[in-house]
């Protein structure tokens, strides 16, 4: 669960200027969300960092976001705002299948998405068990391990019908029991073959399911995005 750094560079003579454009280019990358977030812009700091908001390019997905409000397994709020960012083409790769379901009279609800680096760190000091929380790792400001979703490349989401009603799943978002796993027999005929569309429609946009959660799909090439540490906009 562990998105990986940003690529090495390799240092030799004749790669010198490669070296220096690739880190000018690199620094300017980290500089730019960090001068977007000095003006108080949390939502351009994280544009500048490649992620979007795909209710922006689709406005029937539904947005159900639960660390903004008390229900969750935290039984606190945790995000300031209930908005959702992910890296631009995995944002993209969910519309489409947002348009997929819909021609079938469904869409999705999104229960998370991209989730700063230090909030990880609050859910493992609310719980620190690896049964139910990725344990974040971060050494002389360094972030060594984080989930897919502090890299904006991971995407919780269920299914609802045409009236924004959610269809029967196995469990709850974020029930940490074996009944949630995708190849678990404990839930009803209905709720499982629920199940299998959604994960039917986000496979075939390259998603990457998750087999413990039947919420939790990886974004294609979700290894090329580092892990961030940006905050969440300030209210709605
Ligand atoms: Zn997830």
């Amino acid at each position: 669960m562990t998105c990986t750094a940003l690529p090495t560079i390799y240092w030799s003579g004749r790669k010198a200027l490669t070296f220096v454009r690739a880190f000018a280019l690199g620094a300017l990358l980290l500089l730019l969300p960090a001068l977007a977030l000095a003006a108080g812009g949390e939502d351009e700091a994280l544009r500048a960092a490649g992620l979007v908001d795909p209710t922006q390019l689709d406005q029937t997905l539904v947005l159900d976001m639960r660390y903004a409000t008390t229900n969750n397994f935290t039984g606190k709020q945790v995000y300031p705002s209930a908005r959702c960012y992910l890296r631009q083409d995995i944002a993209a790769r969910l519309v489409k299948v947002q348009q997929a379901l819909r021609s079938k009279g469904l869409g999705l609800k999104v229960y998370d998405c991209y989730r700063p680096f230090s909030v990880q760190e609050q859910f493992w000091r609310i719980m620190p068990d690896n049964r139910y929380v990725l344990e974040p790792v971060r050494k002389d400001g360094v972030i060594l391990k984080s989930s897919r979703h502090n890299c904006g490349a991971a995407v919780d989401v269920t299914l609802v019908d045409a009236k924004g009603r959610e269809l029967p799943m196995p469990t709850e978002f974020d029930d940490f029991t074996d009944k949630a796993h995708r190849d678990s027999t404990k839930a009803s005929p209905e709720a499982r073959k629920n199940s299998r569309l959604l994960e039917a429609a986000m496979v075939a946009q390259g998603f990457d399911p998750l087999p413990t959660e039947w919420w939790h799909f990886d974004g294609p090439g979700w290894k090329n995005y580092p892990p961030l540490d940006l905050p969440l906009p300030q209210g709605n």
